[in-house]
């Protein structure tokens, strides 16, 4: 018990030190890097060329991963979005849980559309989504991003039948991309399933102009700017495609 009363003032010293030492880290924090509460607005927006939002993107995508994201006041941002938004881009990606589009690209609240299906195909409803966002929100920029080891592409190269004619539909917009690659239709090739990933992407793209007035218009003027990109699943990184 003598021992234990003992110990009592080291315990105490070390809690209050560890506490200082948790304050002392949130204020370096704070000194060295300034929380972003601005948004994008009209004005931004207006301002931006489409290869500065390319550009803005991709160094997005180079701090995620170095792992320094820029720090941001989410609530004031919330805040600063109530009455509208101006978001630059519109990306169209896949529904994997591995590939979070804000994060990877390093984007905060009002910055850009996120439309996501499984294996990034283009609907009507995707295709609303994106006159919306170019044609009445004015975004500059769409990207569609396929991504490394793609379930919905392998399982469409596998012919995956789960007795569902739902997922059947969407396996089917996949075939296209398959077909138009040489070789074995073997998921486990993953230099194969690489090419069709992004063939993926580019008949994506491609369907995107045949069957939006408005996209081919936008860019034929030069307002808008259409990429493909593939995320690495082993170190995060996002490659643009030719
Ligand atoms: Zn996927």
């Amino acid at each position: 018990m003598k021992r234990a009363l003992f110990l009592i003032p080291f315990a105490l010293l070390f809690i209050i030190s560890a506490g200082c030492d948790r304050v002392k880290v949130q204020t370096d924090n704070s000194e060295n890097q300034q929380l972003i509460s601005s948004v994008m607005t009209q004005e931004s927006q207006t301002e931006m060329t489409t290869n500065e939002i390319l550009n803005d993107l991709l160094e997005g995508n180079r701090r995620f991963v170095k792992n320094s994201l820029n720090l941001r006041n989410l609530p004031a941002q919330v805040k600063a979005t109530t009455s509208g938004q101006f978001p630059k881009a519109v990306i169209l990606s896949c529904i994997d849980s591995r590939v979070p589009v804000e994060l990877v690209f390093d984007q905060g609240i009002g910055d850009i559309f996120v439309a996501r299906v499984a294996g990034n195909v283009e609907n009507e409803d995707v295709l609303g989504s994106i006159e919306y966002s170019v044609g009445v929100a004015g975004s500059k920029l769409i990207m569609v991003l396929g991504h490394e080891s793609c379930g919905a592409v392998k399982s469409a190269v596998k012919k995956l039948d789960v007795g569902s004619e739902n997922v059947t539909f969407l396996l089917n917009q996949i075939e296209p991309a398959i077909l138009s690659i040489a070789g074995e239709r073997d998921y486990k090739d993953k230099n194969y399933l690489a090419d069709v990933i992004k063939s993926n992407v580019k008949l994506t793209i491609e369907d995107i102009r045949k069957r939006s007035a408005i996209v081919r218009n936008l860019e034929a003027e030069g307002k808008i700017q259409i990429v493909g990109a593939y995320y690495n699943l082993h170190d995060g990184s996002v490659s643009l495609l030719e």
